[in-house]
């Protein structure tokens, strides 16, 4: 038997090889192309019905079945709708809508710390009153989740940057918030901390200056130390330790106060100074160790509530919607001295503890642990300067702020399991 190599008797491609070559050639170039031309008519046919009405039992809204214009409108539709309104996040459900202004109404607002808990809840009534809103921020402390709810709106941006380093940037107001807040956050890093308030004040200055913007300082009740006049008016000129564990915020938020000023006299910058006392509210960092945010965690797990000291020393505080209607207003007016915002409703520590078990309904133990150093013993603001030249006083009361913020620890706890608070030692945080 001899093996067949495709050439036929007596040539070198038989007859039949030919034929199969040929039609082959015929399926391939011919019939195919016409096949698929014909068929993609077809269905282009069926989506000129559809379009026309006739959608073949399948609902309107089924993208699969939208013709090319018909899913450019729907596109156009979705993008104007969410640049009029926030999308509801699991930190921030509820839609909030933003207002429409004219070009010369909108401004370019810079808010530096904007991803943390103040400068969050600020960047929302900047957003909802229609403005041009660039959060800067490090995430130190501040979250992503914290804005995500603003992240695909046309009027929204968010620069990860460190306010240490320059920053360019066309803006008309500047509300300079970056700055680690709760003891042991900026005890974490003192050094950096100092940094923080010295050169990212300077570089905001500088840019204050250069663009000829508003700069507002989220400056603190901590410039007035352990103090010995109470409550504290800003005529006092505080009580602090240079060198304690505290001093690399309170005297860093100090010199960021003097650079304000050294800027307004020499470079005519104008210059907004907020001295601001303890503030609480949804969105506060569950591990900032903050009085506030530990005895709630620690009340909702009926585990015990840490009182540093005997629990006497005492505090005031304001809930975060106030406050940001405090900023705002000193901003948009004209007062250029600083001012305290704050609300005076005073507590000892001891008494707040008491207070969050009741409200939360805990069976929490009180313990009391060793006192921290330099925590000054007593604080209270005097607001009548801001109820003077802004008009502004607390509006909120501190049994109302706390339940919203409960309400809000208790949504992080069902979603987390456990939250272990940050104790008196300086800590990183943990996102
Ligand atoms: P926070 O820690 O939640 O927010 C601070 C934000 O600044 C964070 O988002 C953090 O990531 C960012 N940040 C820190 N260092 C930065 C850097 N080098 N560059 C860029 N971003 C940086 O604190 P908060 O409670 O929202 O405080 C905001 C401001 O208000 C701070 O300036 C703070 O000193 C001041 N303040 C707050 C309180 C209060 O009770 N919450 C009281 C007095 C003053
Ligand atoms: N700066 C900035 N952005 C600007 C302008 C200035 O970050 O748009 C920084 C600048 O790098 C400098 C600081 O702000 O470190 C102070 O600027 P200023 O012009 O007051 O001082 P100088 O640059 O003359 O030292
Ligand atoms: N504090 C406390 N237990 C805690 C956290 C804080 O007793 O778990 C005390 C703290 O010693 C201080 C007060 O509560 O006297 C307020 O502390 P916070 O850190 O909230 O703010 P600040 O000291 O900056 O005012």
């Amino acid at each position: 038997m001899s093996a067949s190599t495709g050439s036929g008797k007596g040539g070198f491609f038989s007859k039949q090889s030919i034929f199969i070559l040929l039609a082959g050639t015929m399926l391939g170039y011919v019939v195919l192309p016409v096949l698929l031309v014909e068929t993609g008519s077809l269905a282009g046919s069926v989506q000129m019905k559809m379009k026309s009405g006739t959608n073949g039992g399948y609902t309107n809204d089924d993208p699969r079945h939208l013709g090319g214009d018909d899913i450019m409108s729907r596109l156009i539709e979705n993008k104007k709708l969410l640049s009029t309104q926030s999308l509801p996040t699991d930190r921030s459900p509820q839609v909030m809508e933003t207002a429409i202004l004219s070009d010369h109404r909108r401004k370019k607002i810079l808010v530096t710390g904007g991803a943390g808990f103040v400068g969050s809840h600020l960047v929302d009534k900047l957003m909802m009153e229609g403005h041009e809103v660039t959060v800067v921020d490090n995430f130190f402390t501040g979250q992503k989740k914290n804005v995500a709810h603003w992240m695909h709106h046309p009027n929204f941006s968010l620069v990860v940057h460190d306010v240490t380093e320059p920053l360019m940037a066309e803006v008309n107001q500047i509300y300079h918030l970056a700055c680690p807040a709760s003891p042991p956050h900026y005890q974490f890093n003192p050094v950096k901390t100092i940094k923080t308030s010295t050169m990212g004040t300077l570089n905001m200055l500088g840019l204050a200056k250069r663009v000829k913007a508003r700069i507002l300082l989220t400056s603190t009740s901590e410039i007035y130390g352990d103090p010995q006049v109470h409550p504290q008016a800003e005529g006092y000129w505080g009580n602090v330790n240079p060198i304690g564990p505290r001093s690399c915020y309170d005297e860093g938020k100090r010199v960021a106060e003097t650079m304000m000023y050294s800027y307004k006299d020499q470079s005519n910058v104008e210059v907004r100074v907020a001295r601001i006392f303890n503030t609480f509210g949804p969105r506060m960092h569950p591990n900032d160790g903050r009085v506030v945010s530990n005895f709630i965690i620690q009340a909702l797990q009926e585990k015990p509530l840490t009182v540093y000291g005997e629990g006497d020393q005492t505090r005031s505080f304001q809930y975060v919607s106030d406050l940001v209607d405090g900023l705002h207003a000193l901003m948009n007016g004209g007062y250029e001295r600083p001012i305290n915002l704050g609300n005076p409703d005073e507590f000892t520590i001891k008494e707040f503890a008491v207070f969050i078990k009741k409200l939360t309904k805990s069976k929490s133990d009180i313990r009391f642990l060793a006192a921290t150093k330099d925590d000054p013993s007593k604080r209270k603001p005097d607001i009548s300067l801001a109820k003077e030249k802004l008009k502004w006083e607390p509006r909120v009361t501190v049994e109302e702020g706390l339940s919203k913020t409960i309400d809000y620890f208790q949504g992080i706890l069902d979603e987390a399991g456990e939250i272990i608070p940050t104790g008196p030692g300086a800590s990183k945080p943990q996102n």
